[in-house]
């Protein structure tokens, strides 16, 4: 594959991605289980050791050192998705994206709107 075939798949990637982490972080409980909190703080860690592309996955890894995940909430752990994802986008030369626009922008299209209480994780929505 040629350089510029390289950048555009791994930004593809990265795009799906973040779409996929921001989406998830959203419809993570407002109040979570013990359980919930380590699952999601584990799936980031791992995320970091196995996303595909080598080099965002040390980055990724080094900014988790910095910035460790936040679990407390569904807004604590979006908005500490965002600043990561804006850490990223720092280092890329990228805009910052605003923090507030997080609830309007992902639609996890699941049919019944945003989960603020978190009731409709696990359940079929
Ligand atoms: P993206 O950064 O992919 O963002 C997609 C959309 O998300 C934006 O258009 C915007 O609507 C929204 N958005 C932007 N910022 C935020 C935010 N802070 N919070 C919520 N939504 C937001 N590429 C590299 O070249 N080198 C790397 O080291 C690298 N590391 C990466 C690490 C991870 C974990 C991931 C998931 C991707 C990484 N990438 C890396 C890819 C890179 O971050 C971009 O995904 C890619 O360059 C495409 O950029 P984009 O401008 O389309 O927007």
């Amino acid at each position: 594959m040629g350089k510029m075939a390289n950048e555009t798949a791994k930004a593809e990637l990265g795009r799906a991605t973040w779409k996929f982490l921001h989406t998830m972080t959203l419809r993570f409980p407002d109040h979570p289980t013990e359980a919930e909190r380590e699952s999601l703080k584990q799936f980031f860690h791992l995320f970091s050791r196995l996303y595909p592309c080598g080099e965002c996955a040390s980055h990724f890894q080094q900014l988790l050192k910095e910035l460790p995940p936040q679990t407390s909430s569904r807004m604590s752990s979006a908005l500490w998705l965002c600043a990561a994802h804006n850490k990223v986008n720092q280092r890329l030369g990228k805009p910052e994206f605003p923090c507030d626009k997080l609830d309007e922008t992902y639609d996890c299209g699941c049919g019944d709107g945003k989960a603020k209480d978190g009731s409709a994780l696990g359940t079929t929505g």
